[in-house]
């Protein structure tokens, strides 16, 4: 649809004969999935929604040409019906912060001096002729900012730890492989603005001491991997990769591999076999891959949202960063919001934000007026939450405090007609098949599970059952290898922890 929009803009630009004055631009995602194609008029800031490929005709005539708002196009609040023609007066975008996706929506992905028009490589440019590796160690450490790929591990210390390692040879590796169910932060990134990731990643490869960067990425983003390749050849070409960036004696540049869609190839350990060309498989740790990565020399591994976070905090300073956010989890965080809300689509929202105020305000609600019931995060590694807790401001600490996690984003939200047994079956089945099969309590455990959970939602289990599936979701999280398996059990437990009734509603032997 979004082609054939931007097809027809321009025929009819040429057609009215202002194919010179006025350009049509394909930019990355504006985040509001649920009116799109979204088509926006700079410098105007007026921003069109829910545009079809008929809608293009009017967009010229009435506002290129006469320079009038196309009325109909623009977006509509449900409830009170307001009308909204500017990004920020829509309330999906007034309690965001867009920091990591602060280009997405604004700028050509495939040109490299749109990027550096906004301040692109200026961060680079910064660390390589004014800053020590350790000076932007601390910058990092100070900014607070932690791991966005779901671990919440300190990215500072994990550059410290991998510049301390005695080796010639090291790598920064960025991790596209974005596995969780509904979530695609680290692909509108990719594809939005490829040049940020180019960016940070030397500006990573410099701090720890690494001339080679690999981004693994998986091949089902063809988009996002195009853009990669166009961003790589024209970094290398105006010198932001390479050698002798900046006319310094570092250099570095990066390759592109590809990952099979395995979602255990988001742990870092099965990333690097997997990069190496063996068998996906996590590793036993330690040693670590700062230690011992990729063809066994040390190897940061930070996530796409991670490293999309580190020019603004070199040219903003760790200060700004870790002023936003909470105690310990600082900056913003982005979410993909899906499932029964009103404004499904792509959120970045300061750390600290409740879930009420995501879910509601960002949001807009639940779908057909209907009543919330739960919200799942950290995928199907996380667990649900329930409407209690929806005040509880979040970040890493406080959504573990709460039986659930951040993860590396995914949010789904269910209203009162889910049942929530079959999504707890819906998020083993998705482990069960990821499981990668390497330790016995995650590869049969996980199965055994699933069983169970049909027994149960087919009528015919017994309190015995549910005592013995409890048990196996223990013997599992303690038992597996990685996190995959870990956490596997962990949509059971919580759905049975909050919802019992509707376990017990399914029992034979309970009245
Ligand atoms: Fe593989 Fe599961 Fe074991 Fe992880 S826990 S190593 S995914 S079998």
């Amino acid at each position: 649809e979004s082609e054939k929009v931007f097809k027809n803009l321009n025929l009819i630009l040429k057609a009215r004969g202002y194919d010179k004055e006025v350009q049509v631009i394909k930019t990355g995602c504006f985040g509001f999935c649920e009116q799109g194609p979204i088509v926006k008029i700079e410098p105007d800031n007026v921003l069109y929604v829910r545009v079809g490929p008929k809608d293009a005709k009017d967009i010229i005539d009435e506002h290129i040409v006469k320079g009038r708002h196309v009325d109909r196009l623009l977006y509509k609040e449900p409830k009170e019906g307001k009308k909204a023609h500017k990004q920020e007066d829509m309330p999906f975008y007034k309690k965001q912060l867009r920091i990591a996706l602060r280009n997405c929506g604004l700028i050509n992905p495939e040109d490299i001096y749109e990027y550096i028009a906004l301040g692109g490589y200026e961060a680079l440019g910064k660390v390589l002729t004014t800053k020590t590796q350790k000076e932007v160690i601390d910058m990092v450490k100070e900014s607070g900012l932690r791991g966005r790929g779901g671990g919440g591990f300190p990215t500072g210390l994990k550059w410290e730890i991998t510049k301390k390692q005695q080796s010639e040879t090291k790598f920064m590796v960025c991790n596209a492989d974005e596995g969780d169910p509904g979530a695609f932060m680290d692909r509108s990134i990719l594809e939005g603005d490829p040049h940020r990731v180019l960016e940070a990643m030397a500006i990573g490869g410099y701090a720890i001491g690494a001339d080679k960067g690999i981004i693994y990425i998986r091949a089902e983003y063809p988009l996002a991997i195009k853009r990669l390749n166009i961003a790589i050849k024209q970094a290398r070409e105006m010198g932001f990769l390479g050698k002798n960036i900046f006319d310094t004696d570092f250099s570095f540049d990066i390759d592109i591999k590809f990952g099979a869609g395995a979602f255990v190839c988001g742990e870092e350990t099965a990333l690097i076999n997997s990069c190496e060309g063996k068998r996906g498989e996590p590793n036993y740790k330690p040693p670590y891959p700062a230690q011992e990565g990729y063809w066994g020399h040390p190897t940061c591994v930070n996530n796409v949202e991670t490293f999309a976070n580190i020019p603004p905090i070199i040219i903003k300073g760790p200060e700004w960063f870790s002023s936003i956010g909470t105690e310990k989890s600082k900056g913003t965080k982005v979410f993909a919001l899906a499932g029964k809300v009103n404004n499904v689509g792509l959120v970045e929202v300061p750390m600290g934000i409740t879930l009420r105020e995501i879910i509601f305000d960002v949001g807009g609600g639940i779908q057909g007026g209907h009543k919330f019931k739960a919200v799942q995060t950290g995928g199907p590694s996380g667990g649900v939450i329930t409407e209690e807790e929806l005040d509880t401001p979040i970040d890493y600490d406080s959504l573990i405090g709460i039986g659930s996690m951040m993860g590396s984003g995914g949010m789904i939200v269910m209203d009162e007609t889910d049942d929530m047994v079959n999504i707890a079956k819906f998020y083993l089945e998705f482990t069960m098949d990821e499981s990668c099969g390497r330790c016995t309590p995650c590869r049969i455990g996980t199965k055994r599970l699933y069983e169970m959970l049909n027994k149960i939602t087919s009528g015919k289990a017994t309190m015995a059952d549910i005592d013995a599936m409890k048990q196996l979701c223990y013997m599992i999280k303690d038992g597996s290898l990685c996190g995959l398996g870990q956490t596997a059990p962990n949509p059971v437990l919580s759905t049975m922890k909050y919802f019992w009734d509707e376990y017990m509603s399914y029992i034979k032997d309970v009245d």
